[in-house]
């Protein structure tokens, strides 16, 4: 049995195992908390100042702008009732886009819920929100731009540059999700007008359960989690120590290796896109052709709309992982993807589409064995859909 293909990165990445090795002495013999001021507490106090520089160097920030969390939601949540809380909620007006990540766009609604006016613009076919819209949506009482800098179903890249620059002009703080870009596209906080950041370590091949938001010296929020005061008592708690030193090792690894790795990344993307279209009948491109992370494609199968969790279980049988655009989380399996329905896909198509997203680990080997089993698997399931569409007549 070949070993399993992994082609799931914008879920999760599997750890490096040279941050494994970074970590691994923080889980056993460098025990102490970070706040103590004994030679066990030190120790871990400088691990995590190293882990916080190297993490503000994968954005061009300063160490003292980075906020260790518990996960990149947690970043997000900070980062919307941050804001509205610093403004006193109710009157505040938040505006962000309607393909957004959960960890935003239920936030938004709990925000509603505390009398925040919340506006959700409309993105183009390919996934952009185009920024004289954004312009156009600012009101004198909007305090917060939240716009994702890259998307995790269709992996599309924001102009969150000019974005950016719309809502500074405005005085407005702008916040992105880099939770799917950071480390993987060049963001430099200097040259862009961005306020606050989320980051996540489990998406760059770094542990799970722990995040980072950039929060921009002079700007203000209001902490959601209160206690001992640690991080400039913007979120209080023990530091997970072991997690942070992981997370600037997958944040440093990220940084050093980008430009090339980015570059054969974009060769084994393309090379499934161009395979896959022409040796699987109906089979499209969803998303920006151009503007979209390097590893990430999603795929749109005219015909197997009903079938996409079928061909996701039919490929994991036969050792690949992938995920259903729809289903990136297995609670709403077989419904129509929200995002493919903000693009404006019909709710029939919103139904099939495949993530394929690929990561450091990946090889030429396991691409040519995908594209050896994905048509066998979509000619497998083919049949059914066409008697099924028979049926209907
Ligand atoms: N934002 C985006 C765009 C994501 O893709 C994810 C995870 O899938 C998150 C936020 C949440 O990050 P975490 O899993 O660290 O909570």
């Amino acid at each position: 049995m070949p070993a399993r293909v992994y082609f799931d990165h914008a879920a999760t990445t599997p750890l490096d195992p040279r941050v494994a090795a970074a970590m691994e002495p923080f889980l056993r013999e460098e025990y102490g908390n970070a706040s103590s001021l004994h030679e066990a507490g030190r120790k871990a106090r400088e691990a995590v100042e190293q882990a916080r520089a190297q993490v503000a160097a994968l954005l061009n920030a300063d160490p003292a702008e980075i906020v260790f969390t518990a996960s990149g939601t947690e970043a997000d949540n900070m980062a919307l009732v941050g804001v509205a809380d610093a403004n006193g909620f109710a009157g505040v007006h938040l505006v962000t886009s309607a393909i957004e990540h959960p960890a935003i766009l239920e936030t938004a609604g709990y925000l509603a819920r505390r009398g925040v006016a919340v506006t959700k613009l409309p993105v183009n076919f390919d996934g952009l929100v185009d920024p004289s819209a954004l312009k156009a949506a600012l009101r004198p009482e909007t305090r917060l731009v939240s716009i994702m800098a890259a998307n995790n179903v269709i992996g599309t890249i924001q102009l969150v540059p000019e974005l950016a620059r719309v809502a500074r002009e405005h005085g407005t703080l702008f916040h992105t999700d880099a939770v799917q870009a950071a480390g993987k596209v060049p963001l430099n906080v200097k040259d862009t007008p961005i306020d606050l950041l989320s980051m996540s370590a489990h998406k760059l091949h770094g542990p799970k359960g722990v995040g980072a938001l950039f929060v921009r010296k002079g700007v203000t929020i209001e902490p959601l989690v209160h206690g001992g005061g640690q991080e400039r008592g913007l979120r209080s708690a023990t530091e997970n120590v072991a997690g942070i030193v992981g997370f600037g090792r997958a944040a440093e690894l990220a940084r050093v290796d980008m430009a090339a790795e980015n570059a054969r990344l974009v060769a084994l993307r393309e090379r499934i896109l161009e395979t896959v279209t022409r040796t699987v009948p109906g089979a499209y491109l969803i998303g920006h052709p151009a503007r979209r992370l390097p590893g990430h494609l999603c795929l749109g199968l005219a015909g197997l709309e009903g079938e996409a969790i079928k061909l996701l279980l039919a490929l994991d049988e036969a050792g690949i992982a992938v995920s259903s655009g729809s289903a990136c989380s297995a609670h709403h399996a077989g419904q129509p993807s929200q995002i493919l329905l903000a693009l404006g896909f019909d709710p029939v198509r919103a139904r099939g589409s495949l993530r394929v997203t690929l990561g450091r680990f990946n090889t030429d080997e396991e691409v040519d064995r995908f594209l050896e089993i994905l048509p066998r698997a979509v000619a497998s399931l083919r049949p059914m859909t066409t008697r099924l569409a028979a049926a209907k007549l």
